[in-house]
C-alpha cells in the first residue's frame, strides 16, 4: 500500500514536471529535466524497496548495505535520465523509445536491488522476467510516447502500471531460499527503513516544491501570454490601421506578419500571399500580377536577398503597372530577416512631375521654355539625326510693346506661336525668353530651309489683336551642328547667325558661317579693353574744318574721335562708336568728348564754331543735356558755339526721348544739325518736322554730284528747300575741286572734305586757324584769343 501511495506521488509529480519540461526552453528545460530524473530516480526506488520490505517480513532478511546504495545510482541513471530524456518535445516515436529504455532502466534497478539480499538463493523465473520486463517496458514507452494535450492522467496511469507490472510481475516468478548461514541472525530493519522513510519524504518534499513551483510558474506563464495576446492584439490593429504596406521577413525568408495595405499596394490577389509564404512565392504572385519575365522576377529575388543581408536600411522607389509609385524601405533586422515598408507616393511624385512640366513651359504662350530646349539641344547632340538650331526673333516688336501697350504685344506672342504650332511645328517650337522663339529639327529630322520657308509663309498675313492688324516679321540665325560642337557652342553660334539677320535689315535668315565665332571673340575682347580706354587716356579728338561757301571762310570744325589702341593701334570710330553704343560704355566715352571738344572749343577764337557728333543711344538718355551744359559752363563757352550733329535715323525712329533731349539741348541754346542727310530716309518732310540750324548732306550724294544729275536735283532741292527755312546746308566728303564747285552751283552753305582738310590734331587744327587769321587780316581779333600755344606763336 505505501509503496502504490510512493508510486503515484511520483508518477503524478514527474507528469506535472515533463510538461513543464516540455514547454520550456533551454536552461530551463534542462533544469525540469534534472527534477525529472531525481524524482522518478528516487521515486521508483523507494517504491521498490517499500515493496521488498513488505514482501517477505517473516524472513528477516538482510542486506547489503553497498548494493542497495548502488541500486538507488542505478535508479537515478538508468530510470530517471531516459525518462528525463523522453520529456522532451521531440517525436513522439523518440520519446516512446526513451520510455523503453526507461521500462529497461525500472529492471535493471529492481534486479540490483534484489542482489542485495544477502544469504539468499535467490531463482527467477525465466519467462515471468521477461514478461516483467516486457510489460515495464510497453508501459513507459506508451507513456512517454502518448501524444496531444490531454495525457496526464494516462500518463500517470502508464507509469505507476509500469512500475507495478514490472515490480509485481518479476516478484511473482522469484522464489527465495534463505541459507542456513543467515537464519536465526537478525537484521535490524531500522537502518533502511529510515532511509526509504527518508527518499519518501524527500520525495514528497520535492513534489510539493515542483508542484508549487510548477503553480507559480504557469501563472507566470499565464500573465505572460496574456500579455503577449494583447500585444499582438495591438500590433495587428496598429498593422492594419497604418497607411504605409508592411511586410516582414524571417530568417527563413518567410512572412511572418503582412498588412491588408502591402496586399492592395502590389496589388496581390487577396489569399495568394500571406503569413508563411517565402520571398519566392511573393515575387511570383507580384510577377504575374505586373507581367513580369521570369528573368526580371528572378532578378528582384536576388536583389532581395542582397538587401536582407546588408546592416544598413534600403530605400527605393518602385513604379507598378497601375502607374502608383511605391516607395519601399527594407530594414534589416539583426537576427535575420527583414522589415519592409511601403509608402504610395503617387501623388507626391505627380505633383512634381507636374511642377516639372510647368517649370519647362512658358506660361504666356504654353510653348516648352529655355530650360525644356537646352534640355533637347543636349538630346540632339547626342542622337544620330539631323542637328541644327535654328533661333527666331520678331522684327520691331520692342516697338509693338511701346506703342500699343505690353498687353497687346503678350496677345501678339500667343498668336505667333499658335500660327506656327499650327503650321507644323509642334513640340519643335520653344519660346526663349521675350519674342526670342527657337525651332529644332523634329524626330525624323526635317529640312531647315523648309522651316524657314514654313515661318515665313505662317507670319505673311497680318494679325489682329485687340482691333489692331499687325504685321511683323521676323529675323532667324540657323546653325548646322559641327561634330565637336556642345550645346553652349551651337547656341552661341545660332546668336550670332540672328544677331546678323537682325544686322543685315531683319526679315530674313543668316546662317552661321565659319569664323563668326572668331570674330565675336574678337569683338568682346575689343569690349574688354573699351571698357577701360577713357580712365586709361587711349582717346584723342581731331578736327576737320568746315568751310563756308562760296567765301570759303573757316567756319568751324568737326570734332571727331580716334581710339589710339596700345596694341591695335588707331582704332576708327566706326570700329569702335557702334560697340559702346552697343554695351552702353557710349555714355562714359561721350561724357570725355563733350568734355574735350569744349576745353578745346575754349582756347580757340568765338567765331570758330565746333561741331560734336552724338549717338542716338547717348541721346536718349537725359544725362546728355546736364553733361552739355556742365562743361559749358565749366570751359565758359558760349553755348551757340556748339553744334550737336545727329542722324536722320536716329531723330525719327528713337521718338519720344531724343525729342526731349533735342528740346532741351536747344534751350540750352546749342545748335542742332541733321548728319548723313541721305543715307537714311532722306526725307524732306523731316526738315519741316524737326527745328534744325543745319543739314549736312552726305558723302554719298556728293560723290554722285559730278555724274548723277538725280543727286544733283536733290542736293538743290535740299539747299533752297533749307535756305526757305532758314537752314544752312553743309557738303560732307569733298575731295575735288568739281565737287566743291557743284556744291557752291548748287548753293551750298559751307562744305567739308579731305579736298579742304583732313580731320587732324588740335595742334594742326590751331595752325589751320592762324593761317586763316592771316589770310583774312584778323590779327586784332587774334590778340583776344587765350591759350593756343601754336596759334599764339603763328600769329607772333
Ligand atoms: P560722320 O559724322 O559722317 O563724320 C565724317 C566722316 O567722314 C569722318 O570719318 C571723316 O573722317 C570722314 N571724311 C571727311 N571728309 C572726307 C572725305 O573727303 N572723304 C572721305 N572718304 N571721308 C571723309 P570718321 O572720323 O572715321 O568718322 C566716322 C563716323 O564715326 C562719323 O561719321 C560719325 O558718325 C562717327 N563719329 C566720329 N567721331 C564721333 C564721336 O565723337 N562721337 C560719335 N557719337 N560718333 C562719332
Ligand atoms: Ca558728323
Ligand atoms: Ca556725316
Amino acid at each position: 500500500m505505501t509503496a502504490a501511495v510512493v508510486c503515484l506521488t511520483m508518477a503524478l509529480t514527474v507528469v506535472v514536471l515533463m510538461h513543464h519540461a516540455a514547454s520550456s526552453e533551454g536552461r530551463d528545460r534542462t533544469r525540469w529535466q534534472a527534477l525529472i530524473a531525481l524524482c522518478a530516480g528516487i521515486g521508483v526506488w523507494t517504491t521498490h524497496f517499500v515493496a521488498i520490505l513488505g514482501y517477505r517480513p517473516d524472513a528477516g532478511l538482510i542486506y547489503d548495505v553497498g548494493t542497495t546504495a548502488l541500486s538507488v545510482l542505478a535508479s537515478l541513471f538508468f530510470v530517471g535520465v531516459p525518462l528525463a530524456m523522453g520529456s522532451s518535445r521531440r517525436a513522439p516515436r523518440v520519446r516512446a523509445s526513451w520510455g523503453a529504455l526507461t521500462g529497461v532502466g525500472v529492471g535493471g534497478m529492481h534486479y540490483t536491488g534484489m542482489s542485495a539480499l544477502e544469504g539468499c538463493i535467490i531463482t527467477n523465473d525465466p519467462v515471468l522476467m521477461a514478461v516483467a520486463l516486457f510489460s515495464g517496458c510497453a508501459c513507459f514507452a506508451l507513456a512517454l510516447g502518448l501524444r496531444g494535450d490531454r495525457v496526464a492522467v494516462g500518463r500517470v496511469l502508464l507509469i505507476v502500471s509500469g512500475v507495478c507490472a514490472l515490480h509485481f510481475t518479476a516478484m511473482a516468478g522469484v522464489s527465495l531460499e534463505i541459507s542456513s548461514e543467515v537464519t536465526g541472525r537478525t537484521f535490524d530493519t531500522g537502518p533502511l527503513s529510515a532511509f526509504v522513510a527518508l527518499t519518501s519524504l524527500a520525495l514528497s518534499v520535492s513534489s510539493f516544491f515542483a508542484l508549487a513551483a510548477a503553480r507559480s510558474l504557469r501563472a507566470k506563464r499565464n500573465k505572460a501570454s496574456r500579455r503577449e495576446a494583447q500585444q499582438n492584439r495591438l500590433l495587428s490593429i496598429a498593422m492594419r490601421n497604418m497607411s504605409n504596406g508592411l511586410v516582414m521577413y524571417g530568417t527563413d525568408e518567410r512572412i511572418i506578419a503582412l498588412n491588408d495595405q502591402a496586399v492592395t499596394m502590389m496589388q496581390l490577389k487577396t489569399g495568394r500571399i500571406g503569413e508563411g509564404s517565402t520571398l519566392t512565392e511573393m515575387f511570383q504572385a507580384i510577377a504575374e500580377a505586373e507581367r513580369w519575365s521570369e528573368a526580371r522576377r528572378d532578378n528582384r529575388i536576388r536583389a532581395f536577398r542582397e538587401y536582407f543581408s546588408r546592416t544598413e536600411t534600403t530605400r527605393f522607389e518602385v513604379e507598378i503597372g497601375s502607374g502608383q509609385v511605391l516607395r519601399v524601405c527594407c530594414r534589416p533586422l539583426a537576427e535575420g530577416g527583414a522589415v519592409l515598408t511601403y509608402d504610395d507616393v503617387t501623388e507626391r511624385r505627380n505633383a512634381e512631375a507636374a511642377m516639372t512640366e510647368m517649370a519647362c513651359h512658358d506660361a504666356l504662350t504654353g510653348l516648352p521654355n529655355r530650360r525644356r530646349f537646352q534640355d533637347q539641344v543636349a538630346t540632339m547632340l547626342r542622337s544620330g539625326r539631323e542637328r541644327w538650331v535654328m533661333m527666331l526673333d520678331l522684327d520691331r516688336f520692342k516697338a509693338i510693346n511701346e506703342t500699343l501697350g505690353h498687353h497687346v504685344g503678350d496677345m501678339l506672342l500667343v498668336s505667333v506661336s499658335d500660327r506656327l504650332v499650327d503650321a507644323g511645328l509642334d513640340g519643335r517650337l520653344y519660346r526663349l525668353g521675350g519674342d526670342e522663339l527657337a525651332v529644332l529639327p523634329d524626330k525624323e529630322g526635317g529640312d531647315s530651309e523648309e522651316v524657314a520657308k514654313l515661318i515665313v509663309g505662317s507670319l505673311a498675313a497680318p494679325f489682329t489683336v485687340h482691333g489692331h492688324s499687325i504685321r511683323i516679321s521676323c529675323s532667324a540665325g540657323l546653325v548646322v551642328a559641327e561634330e565637336t560642337d556642345n550645346a553652349d557652342i551651337l547656341l552661341q553660334k545660332a546668336d550670332l547667325a540672328l544677331y546678323r539677320a537682325k544686322a543685315k535689315g531683319r526679315d530674313r535668315v543668316e546662317r552661321y558661317e565659319a569664323g563668326m565665332m572668331e570674330k565675336a571673340q574678337e569683338r568682346r575682347n575689343l569690349e574688354l579693353d573699351l571698357a577701360q580706354a577713357t580712365e586709361r587716356g587711349e582717346f584723342v579728338m581731331h578736327y576737320q574744318p568746315i568751310y563756308e561757301l562760296p567765301s570759303k571762310t573757316l567756319a568751324g570744325f568737326e570734332a571727331l574721335a580716334r581710339w589710339e589702341h596700345p596694341v591695335r593701334g588707331r582704332v576708327a570710330p566706326a570700329d569702335f562708336i557702334p560697340l559702346a553704343e552697343e554695351n552702353g560704355t557710349i555714355h562714359h566715352i561721350g561724357k570725355w568728348i563733350i568734355d574735350e571738344t569744349c576745353r578745346q572749343a575754349a582756347r580757340w577764337p568765338e567765331h570758330i564754331r565746333i561741331a560734336m557728333n552724338v549717338s542716338a543711344v547717348q541721346m536718349r538718355s537725359p544725362r546728355i543735356a546736364d553733361d552739355l551744359a556742365s562743361a559749358l559752363a565749366r570751359h565758359d563757352v558760349c553755348p551757340g558755339r556748339l553744334e550737336i550733329e545727329l542722324t536722320e535715323t536716329a531723330m525719327v525712329e528713337d521718338g519720344c526721348a531724343i525729342a526731349a533731349s533735342l528740346c532741351r539741348l536747344r534751350r540750352l541754346g546749342v545748335r542742332i544739325a541733321m548728319d548723313d542727310f541721305g543715307t537714311g530716309y532722306s526725307s524732306l518732310a523731316h526738315l519741316r518736322e524737326f527745328e534744325l540750324d543745319r543739314i549736312k548732306i552726305d558723302r554719298s550724294f556728293v560723290a554722285a554730284i559730278e555724274r548723277d544729275a538725280d543727286a544733283r536735283a536733290v542736293v538743290r532741292a535740299v539747299t533752297s528747300m533749307a535756305r526757305e527755312m532758314s537752314i544752312t546746308t553743309v557738303g560732307e566728303g569733298v575731295e575735288t575741286r568739281e565737287q566743291l564747285q557743284r556744291l557752291i552751283d548748287l548753293g551750298c552753305d559751307a562744305a567739308q572734305g579731305f579736298l579742304l582738310g583732313r580731320p587732324a590734331l588740335a595742334a594742326e587744327a590751331e595752325l589751320v586757324i592762324a593761317a586763316h587769321l592771316f589770310d583774312n587780316d584778323a590779327r586784332a581779333d587774334a590778340e583776344a584769343v587765350s591759350g593756343g600755344a601754336v596759334l599764339r606763336a603763328v600769329v607772333a
